[in-house]
């Protein structure tokens, strides 16, 4: 069995995903914020949100590791 490196960082990944804990939970952060924002603030595509999300400065340095790495997908 080998271990998968998280997408992110040199931490191990979880089993059931490309990034380790802390990027997972950041993700899962993002994914949720930004359902809440299109119920709240009408449409807006992932990549915006993505892109909008990485430029606030409230965001913390483990969500915009994981949104860097969702934006060169
Ligand atoms: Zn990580």
């Amino acid at each position: 069995m080998t271990t998968k490196k998280c997408a992110a960082c040199h931490r191990s990944a979880l089993n059931d995903s490309e990034y380790c804990l802390n990027h997972k939970q950041a993700f899962d952060s993002v994914t949720n914020h930004y359902r809440v924002w299109i119920d709240a603030c009408g449409d807006i595509s992932w990549q915006n949100f993505l892109h909008k999300l990485s430029t606030m400065q409230e965001t913390g340095s483990w969500v915009k590791e994981a949104i860097a790495l969702e934006l060169e997908k």
